[in-house]
Protein backbone atom coordinates (compact mmCIF):
# COMPACT_ATOMS: atom_id res chain seq x y z
CA UNK A 1 0.00 0.00 0.00
CA UNK A 2 1.76 3.34 -1.51
CA UNK A 3 0.56 6.14 0.17
CA UNK A 4 1.10 10.13 -0.69
CA UNK A 5 1.84 12.20 2.51
CA UNK A 6 1.61 15.79 1.27
CA UNK A 7 2.92 17.94 4.74
CA UNK A 8 4.91 14.69 5.93
CA UNK A 9 7.77 16.78 7.40
CA UNK A 10 5.13 18.97 9.35
CA UNK A 11 4.18 18.07 13.35
CA UNK A 12 1.12 15.94 12.64
CA UNK A 13 2.46 14.40 9.47
CA UNK A 14 5.63 13.48 11.01
CA UNK A 15 4.17 11.46 13.36
CA UNK A 16 2.02 10.31 10.52
CA UNK A 17 4.98 8.73 8.28
CA UNK A 18 6.64 7.28 11.33
CA UNK A 19 3.36 5.36 12.16
CA UNK A 20 2.76 4.64 8.68
CA UNK A 21 6.22 3.13 8.15
CA UNK A 22 6.33 1.00 10.87
CA UNK A 23 2.89 -0.65 9.93
CA UNK A 24 4.47 -1.32 6.42
CA UNK A 25 3.36 1.20 4.34
CA UNK A 26 5.59 2.55 1.45
CA UNK A 27 5.31 6.38 2.36
CA UNK A 28 6.08 9.48 -0.16
CA UNK A 29 6.08 12.41 1.68
CA UNK A 30 5.67 15.64 -0.67
CA UNK A 31 6.59 18.91 1.69
CA UNK A 32 7.87 22.37 0.21
CA UNK A 33 9.36 22.70 3.85
CA UNK A 34 7.81 26.27 4.50
CA UNK A 35 6.95 25.36 7.88
CA UNK A 36 9.37 22.04 8.63
CA UNK A 37 12.92 21.16 8.48
CA UNK A 38 14.73 18.46 6.44
CA UNK A 39 16.12 16.97 9.58
CA UNK A 40 12.45 15.68 10.34
CA UNK A 41 13.20 13.23 7.47
CA UNK A 42 16.56 12.38 9.04
CA UNK A 43 15.38 11.74 12.46
CA UNK A 44 12.51 9.14 11.31
CA UNK A 45 15.35 7.46 9.15
CA UNK A 46 17.28 7.48 12.51
CA UNK A 47 14.68 6.18 14.74
CA UNK A 48 13.16 3.16 12.18
CA UNK A 49 16.84 2.50 11.92
CA UNK A 50 17.53 2.44 15.41
CA UNK A 51 14.80 -0.36 15.54
CA UNK A 52 15.91 -2.30 12.77
CA UNK A 53 12.50 -1.61 10.93
CA UNK A 54 12.78 -1.67 7.03
CA UNK A 55 11.07 1.00 5.45
CA UNK A 56 10.26 2.09 1.90
CA UNK A 57 10.29 6.14 2.22
CA UNK A 58 10.66 8.53 -0.63
CA UNK A 59 10.43 12.42 -0.17
CA UNK A 60 9.67 15.20 -2.75
CA UNK A 61 10.14 18.77 -1.84
CA UNK A 62 7.45 20.55 -3.85
CA UNK A 63 4.39 22.65 -3.45
CA UNK A 64 1.11 21.12 -3.53
CA UNK A 65 0.26 24.19 -5.85
CA UNK A 66 2.59 23.19 -9.09
CA UNK A 67 0.14 20.72 -11.05
CA UNK A 68 3.48 19.54 -12.79
CA UNK A 69 5.14 18.52 -10.26
CA UNK A 70 1.95 16.64 -8.65
CA UNK A 71 1.27 15.05 -12.45
CA UNK A 72 4.73 13.73 -12.60
CA UNK A 73 4.46 11.79 -9.56
CA UNK A 74 1.21 10.43 -9.79
CA UNK A 75 2.42 9.66 -13.67
CA UNK A 76 6.43 8.52 -12.39
CA UNK A 77 4.94 6.55 -9.52
CA UNK A 78 2.69 4.15 -12.71
CA UNK A 79 5.60 3.56 -14.53
CA UNK A 80 7.81 2.55 -12.27
CA UNK A 81 4.72 0.27 -11.10
CA UNK A 82 4.35 1.38 -7.68
CA UNK A 83 0.71 3.51 -7.67
CA UNK A 84 -0.17 5.87 -5.22
CA UNK A 85 -2.98 4.06 -3.76
CA UNK A 86 -4.61 6.77 -0.79
CA UNK A 87 -3.71 10.17 -0.07
CA UNK A 88 -3.23 11.74 3.30
CA UNK A 89 -3.23 15.63 2.75
CA UNK A 90 -2.14 17.44 5.18
CA UNK A 91 -0.14 20.08 3.40
CA UNK A 92 -1.27 23.78 3.84
CA UNK A 93 -1.09 26.98 6.36
CA UNK A 94 -2.50 26.64 9.55
CA UNK A 95 -1.83 29.65 11.93
CA UNK A 96 -5.26 31.49 12.80
CA UNK A 97 -3.77 34.93 13.08
CA UNK A 98 -1.85 35.07 10.11
CA UNK A 99 -4.86 33.99 7.95
CA UNK A 100 -7.06 36.87 8.95
CA UNK A 101 -3.61 39.04 7.81
CA UNK A 102 -2.92 37.19 4.92
CA UNK A 103 -6.18 35.53 3.40
CA UNK A 104 -5.60 35.25 -0.08
CA UNK A 105 -2.75 33.07 0.82
CA UNK A 106 -4.48 31.17 2.89
CA UNK A 107 -7.07 30.75 -0.16
CA UNK A 108 -4.49 29.86 -2.17
CA UNK A 109 -2.30 27.34 -0.85
CA UNK A 110 -5.15 25.50 1.29
CA UNK A 111 -8.30 25.78 -1.23
CA UNK A 112 -6.68 26.07 -4.49
CA UNK A 113 -3.54 23.71 -3.69
CA UNK A 114 -6.10 21.09 -2.39
CA UNK A 115 -7.81 21.45 -5.95
CA UNK A 116 -4.74 20.48 -7.51
CA UNK A 117 -4.48 17.88 -5.66
CA UNK A 118 -7.71 16.89 -5.99
CA UNK A 119 -7.69 17.41 -9.56
CA UNK A 120 -4.69 15.05 -10.31
CA UNK A 121 -5.80 12.41 -8.10
CA UNK A 122 -9.15 12.27 -10.79
CA UNK A 123 -6.69 12.55 -13.57
CA UNK A 124 -4.63 9.49 -12.56
CA UNK A 125 -7.60 7.27 -11.20
CA UNK A 126 -6.60 7.60 -7.18
CA UNK A 127 -9.71 7.93 -5.55
CA UNK A 128 -9.02 7.43 -1.64
CA UNK A 129 -8.22 10.94 0.58
CA UNK A 130 -7.82 11.44 4.36
CA UNK A 131 -7.80 15.27 4.58
CA UNK A 132 -6.80 17.22 7.22
CA UNK A 133 -9.31 19.33 8.97
CA UNK A 134 -10.41 20.62 12.06
CA UNK A 135 -12.37 22.34 14.62
CA UNK A 136 -12.00 25.83 14.00
CA UNK A 137 -14.26 25.07 11.46
CA UNK A 138 -17.21 24.65 14.22
CA UNK A 139 -16.71 28.15 15.05
CA UNK A 140 -18.87 29.35 18.33
CA UNK A 141 -19.88 25.98 20.23
CA UNK A 142 -23.60 26.09 21.04
CA UNK A 143 -23.59 22.34 22.74
CA UNK A 144 -20.85 20.46 23.92
CA UNK A 145 -19.54 17.84 23.42
CA UNK A 146 -19.17 18.72 20.09
CA UNK A 147 -20.71 16.49 17.31
CA UNK A 148 -20.12 16.42 13.61
CA UNK A 149 -23.61 17.53 12.93
CA UNK A 150 -22.59 20.78 15.21
CA UNK A 151 -23.42 24.01 12.98
CA UNK A 152 -20.55 24.90 10.34
CA UNK A 153 -19.96 28.16 11.55
CA UNK A 154 -16.00 29.28 11.04
CA UNK A 155 -14.81 32.96 12.44
CA UNK A 156 -11.74 33.05 10.29
CA UNK A 157 -10.09 32.68 7.28
CA UNK A 158 -8.16 29.49 8.03
CA UNK A 159 -11.40 27.94 9.23
CA UNK A 160 -13.16 29.15 6.15
CA UNK A 161 -10.42 27.34 3.67
CA UNK A 162 -10.97 24.21 5.42
CA UNK A 163 -14.79 24.44 5.06
CA UNK A 164 -14.19 25.15 1.13
CA UNK A 165 -12.17 21.98 1.07
CA UNK A 166 -14.67 19.81 3.22
CA UNK A 167 -17.38 21.46 0.38
CA UNK A 168 -14.95 20.61 -2.33
CA UNK A 169 -14.84 16.98 -1.22
CA UNK A 170 -18.43 16.70 -0.50
CA UNK A 171 -19.39 17.68 -4.02
CA UNK A 172 -16.70 15.07 -5.55
CA UNK A 173 -18.32 12.42 -3.64
CA UNK A 174 -22.09 13.71 -4.98
CA UNK A 175 -20.58 13.65 -8.09
CA UNK A 176 -20.04 9.85 -7.94
CA UNK A 177 -20.50 7.65 -5.31
CA UNK A 178 -19.65 4.71 -6.08
CA UNK A 179 -15.91 5.89 -6.97
CA UNK A 180 -14.23 8.14 -4.37
CA UNK A 181 -13.50 7.22 -0.69
CA UNK A 182 -13.47 10.09 1.56
CA UNK A 183 -12.32 10.65 5.05
CA UNK A 184 -12.66 14.27 6.49
CA UNK A 185 -10.58 14.28 10.13
CA UNK A 186 -12.09 16.95 12.23
CA UNK A 187 -8.50 17.72 14.86
CA UNK A 188 -9.08 19.18 17.68
CA UNK A 189 -5.79 20.42 19.88
CA UNK A 190 -3.04 17.82 18.96
CA UNK A 191 0.12 17.94 21.57
CA UNK A 192 2.74 16.07 22.79
CA UNK A 193 5.53 14.41 21.03
CA UNK A 194 6.62 11.07 19.93
CA UNK A 195 7.63 8.83 23.21
CA UNK A 196 11.58 8.43 21.61
CA UNK A 197 12.09 12.47 21.70
CA UNK A 198 13.03 11.98 18.05
CA UNK A 199 10.34 13.67 16.33
CA UNK A 200 7.79 16.71 17.55
CA UNK A 201 6.72 20.28 17.49
CA UNK A 202 9.04 22.81 16.49
CA UNK A 203 7.07 25.90 15.64
CA UNK A 204 9.09 29.07 13.98
CA UNK A 205 9.30 31.81 16.09
CA UNK A 206 7.05 32.37 18.92
CA UNK A 207 4.56 29.89 19.39
CA UNK A 208 1.06 31.09 19.06
CA UNK A 209 -0.33 27.54 20.95
CA UNK A 210 -0.29 26.90 24.52
CA UNK A 211 1.09 23.98 24.89
CA UNK A 212 4.65 24.65 22.66
CA UNK A 213 4.31 28.22 24.44
CA UNK A 214 4.62 26.25 27.64
CA UNK A 215 7.54 23.74 26.94
CA UNK A 216 9.47 26.79 25.92
CA UNK A 217 8.59 28.43 29.39
CA UNK A 218 9.32 25.50 31.09
CA UNK A 219 13.43 24.87 29.34
CA UNK A 220 13.41 29.12 29.56
CA UNK A 221 13.16 30.14 25.68
CA UNK A 222 10.25 32.35 27.45
CA UNK A 223 9.49 33.80 30.03
CA UNK A 224 6.76 33.60 31.31
CA UNK A 225 3.41 32.56 29.97
CA UNK A 226 0.33 34.64 29.50
CA UNK A 227 -2.77 33.26 30.10
CA UNK A 228 -5.76 34.55 27.90
CA UNK A 229 -7.93 35.71 30.15
CA UNK A 230 -9.04 34.09 33.68
CA UNK A 231 -12.46 35.26 33.41
CA UNK A 232 -14.32 32.96 30.96
CA UNK A 233 -17.63 31.20 31.50
CA UNK A 234 -15.55 27.79 32.41
CA UNK A 235 -14.90 26.04 36.39
CA UNK A 236 -12.11 28.32 36.79
CA UNK A 237 -12.19 31.14 34.52
CA UNK A 238 -9.55 30.21 31.99
CA UNK A 239 -10.15 28.25 28.75
CA UNK A 240 -11.00 25.09 27.97
CA UNK A 241 -9.60 23.11 25.30
CA UNK A 242 -9.15 19.10 23.78
CA UNK A 243 -6.12 17.91 24.16
CA UNK A 244 -4.93 15.04 22.34
CA UNK A 245 -1.46 13.51 22.22
CA UNK A 246 -0.48 13.28 18.79
CA UNK A 247 0.59 9.78 18.58
CA UNK A 248 -3.44 9.10 19.30
CA UNK A 249 -3.59 11.59 16.13
CA UNK A 250 -1.22 9.63 14.19
CA UNK A 251 -3.18 6.35 15.29
CA UNK A 252 -6.76 8.06 14.21
CA UNK A 253 -5.11 8.05 10.40
CA UNK A 254 -3.81 4.00 10.27
CA UNK A 255 -7.51 3.40 11.34
CA UNK A 256 -8.75 5.71 8.58
CA UNK A 257 -6.84 4.20 5.97
CA UNK A 258 -7.73 0.39 7.01
CA UNK A 259 -11.43 2.14 7.11
CA UNK A 260 -11.02 3.26 3.75
CA UNK A 261 -9.79 -0.17 2.70
CA UNK A 262 -12.94 -1.98 3.75
CA UNK A 263 -14.86 0.33 1.82
CA UNK A 264 -15.82 0.31 -1.65
CA UNK A 265 -17.12 4.01 -1.42
CA UNK A 266 -17.86 6.12 1.37
CA UNK A 267 -17.73 10.01 2.58
CA UNK A 268 -16.93 10.60 6.89
CA UNK A 269 -16.68 13.20 8.11
CA UNK A 270 -15.07 12.62 11.53
CA UNK A 271 -13.63 14.15 14.97
CA UNK A 272 -10.59 13.45 16.19
CA UNK A 273 -9.87 14.58 20.05
CA UNK A 274 -9.96 13.18 23.21
CA UNK A 275 -13.17 13.54 24.05
CA UNK A 276 -12.32 15.61 27.16
CA UNK A 277 -11.77 19.13 27.95
CA UNK A 278 -8.88 20.62 30.12
CA UNK A 279 -8.53 24.62 31.10
CA UNK A 280 -5.48 26.43 30.74
CA UNK A 281 -4.92 26.07 34.79
CA UNK A 282 -5.57 22.32 34.90
CA UNK A 283 -2.80 21.98 31.94
CA UNK A 284 0.04 24.06 33.66
CA UNK A 285 -0.99 22.25 37.14
CA UNK A 286 -0.95 18.91 35.36
CA UNK A 287 2.80 19.88 33.44
CA UNK A 288 3.81 21.34 36.92
CA UNK A 289 3.29 17.50 38.67
CA UNK A 290 4.43 15.50 35.65
CA UNK A 291 7.84 17.03 34.92
CA UNK A 292 8.49 19.02 38.08
CA UNK A 293 8.79 22.27 36.41
CA UNK A 294 7.48 25.63 38.04
CA UNK A 295 5.61 27.60 35.08
CA UNK A 296 5.56 31.62 35.68
CA UNK A 297 2.65 32.85 34.22
CA UNK A 298 0.62 36.19 34.11
CA UNK A 299 -3.36 36.86 33.59
CA UNK A 300 -3.69 38.79 30.03
CA UNK A 301 -6.91 40.13 28.66
CA UNK A 302 -8.50 37.93 26.39
CA UNK A 303 -7.44 36.91 22.93
CA UNK A 304 -9.16 37.77 20.27
CA UNK A 305 -11.65 35.70 18.32
CA UNK A 306 -10.92 33.01 21.33
CA UNK A 307 -14.05 30.80 22.78
CA UNK A 308 -14.90 29.71 26.52
CA UNK A 309 -14.68 26.04 25.97
CA UNK A 310 -13.99 23.28 23.07
CA UNK A 311 -13.95 19.71 23.21
CA UNK A 312 -15.08 16.68 20.97
CA UNK A 313 -17.59 13.75 20.82
CA UNK A 314 -15.47 11.37 19.65
CA UNK A 315 -18.34 8.51 19.52
CA UNK A 316 -17.97 8.58 15.66
CA UNK A 317 -14.87 7.76 15.63
CA UNK A 318 -14.64 4.98 18.01
CA UNK A 319 -17.80 3.33 16.15
CA UNK A 320 -16.25 3.67 12.71
CA UNK A 321 -13.30 3.81 12.94
CA UNK A 322 -12.49 1.26 15.85
CA UNK A 323 -10.06 3.97 17.18
CA UNK A 324 -9.44 5.29 21.08
CA UNK A 325 -7.54 7.50 22.37
CA UNK A 326 -5.09 5.90 24.83
CA UNK A 327 -2.59 8.17 26.03
CA UNK A 328 -3.25 10.46 29.43
CA UNK A 329 -2.82 14.31 29.92
CA UNK A 330 0.31 12.87 31.60
CA UNK A 331 1.86 11.34 29.29
CA UNK A 332 1.32 13.90 27.03
CA UNK A 333 3.16 16.32 29.44
CA UNK A 334 5.98 13.88 29.92
CA UNK A 335 6.04 13.30 26.25
CA UNK A 336 6.39 16.97 25.28
CA UNK A 337 8.40 17.66 28.35
CA UNK A 338 11.14 15.33 27.12
CA UNK A 339 11.16 16.23 23.49
CA UNK A 340 11.28 19.80 24.49
CA UNK A 341 14.33 18.92 27.07
CA UNK A 342 16.11 16.77 24.22
CA UNK A 343 16.00 19.57 22.02
CA UNK A 344 16.44 22.87 23.01
CA UNK A 345 16.15 24.37 19.84
CA UNK A 346 13.97 21.97 18.32
CA UNK A 347 15.19 20.86 15.24
CA UNK A 348 17.98 23.30 14.45
P1 LIG B 1 2.75 22.03 10.00
O1 LIG B 1 2.88 23.42 9.50
O2 LIG B 1 3.72 21.55 11.00
O3 LIG B 1 2.73 21.02 8.75
C1 LIG B 1 2.25 21.39 7.49
C2 LIG B 1 3.32 21.01 6.47
O4 LIG B 1 2.85 21.40 5.18
C3 LIG B 1 4.65 21.72 6.72
O5 LIG B 1 5.71 20.77 6.75
C4 LIG B 1 4.77 22.68 5.54
O6 LIG B 1 6.12 22.86 5.15
C5 LIG B 1 3.95 21.98 4.48
N1 LIG B 1 3.40 22.89 3.46
C6 LIG B 1 2.80 24.08 3.66
N2 LIG B 1 2.42 24.58 2.49
C7 LIG B 1 2.76 23.70 1.53
C8 LIG B 1 2.61 23.65 0.12
N3 LIG B 1 2.02 24.65 -0.55
N4 LIG B 1 3.06 22.56 -0.54
C9 LIG B 1 3.65 21.54 0.13
N5 LIG B 1 3.84 21.54 1.45
C10 LIG B 1 3.37 22.60 2.15
O7 LIG B 1 1.26 21.87 10.54
P2 LIG B 1 0.61 20.65 11.35
O8 LIG B 1 0.29 21.12 12.70
O9 LIG B 1 1.39 19.43 11.14
O10 LIG B 1 -0.77 20.56 10.55
C11 LIG B 1 -0.96 19.67 9.47
C12 LIG B 1 -2.38 19.85 8.94
O11 LIG B 1 -3.30 19.64 10.00
C13 LIG B 1 -2.64 21.24 8.39
O12 LIG B 1 -3.45 21.12 7.24
C14 LIG B 1 -3.42 21.91 9.49
O13 LIG B 1 -4.30 22.89 9.01
C15 LIG B 1 -4.19 20.73 10.08
N6 LIG B 1 -4.56 20.96 11.48
C16 LIG B 1 -3.60 21.21 12.41
C17 LIG B 1 -3.96 21.43 13.74
C18 LIG B 1 -2.93 21.73 14.79
O14 LIG B 1 -3.30 22.16 15.90
N7 LIG B 1 -1.66 21.49 14.57
C19 LIG B 1 -5.31 21.39 14.11
C20 LIG B 1 -6.27 21.14 13.12
C21 LIG B 1 -5.89 20.90 11.81
N1 LIG C 1 -3.70 30.19 25.59
C1 LIG C 1 -3.11 30.95 26.60
N2 LIG C 1 -1.84 31.41 26.41
C2 LIG C 1 -1.12 31.15 25.28
C3 LIG C 1 -1.72 30.37 24.26
C4 LIG C 1 -3.02 29.93 24.45
O1 LIG C 1 -3.73 31.20 27.63
O2 LIG C 1 0.03 31.60 25.16
C5 LIG C 1 -5.05 29.65 25.81
C6 LIG C 1 -6.07 30.04 24.74
O3 LIG C 1 -6.72 31.23 25.11
C7 LIG C 1 -7.01 28.83 24.76
C8 LIG C 1 -6.08 27.66 25.08
O4 LIG C 1 -4.94 28.25 25.72
O5 LIG C 1 -7.96 28.95 25.79
C9 LIG C 1 -5.61 26.88 23.87
O6 LIG C 1 -5.08 27.78 22.91
P1 LIG C 1 -4.36 27.24 21.59
O7 LIG C 1 -3.95 28.44 20.80
O8 LIG C 1 -3.33 26.26 21.96
O9 LIG C 1 -5.50 26.42 20.84
P2 LIG C 1 -6.85 26.96 20.12
O10 LIG C 1 -7.33 28.16 20.89
O11 LIG C 1 -6.48 27.26 18.73
O12 LIG C 1 -7.80 25.82 20.24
Amino acid sequence: MRVLLTGGSGFIGSHIALLLLENGYDVLILDSFINSSSNVIKRIKIYLDSKDIKYKLETINGDIRDKKLLDSIFINSINENKPINIVIHLAGLKSVAESLIKPLNYWDVNVLGSLNLLLTMKEYECYSIVFSSSATIYGLCESLPIREDHKISPVNTYGKTKVAIENMLYDLYKSNKNLWKIISLRYFNPVGAHPSSMIGEDPIGIPNNLFPFLTQVAIGRQRMLQIYGDDWETNDGSGVRDYIHINDLAEGHLASLEYLNSKDSCLEFINLGSGHGYSVFQIIKQFEISTGCKIPFSIQSRRDGDIAKCYADISKAKRLLDWTPKRSLEQICLDGWNWQVNNPNGYS
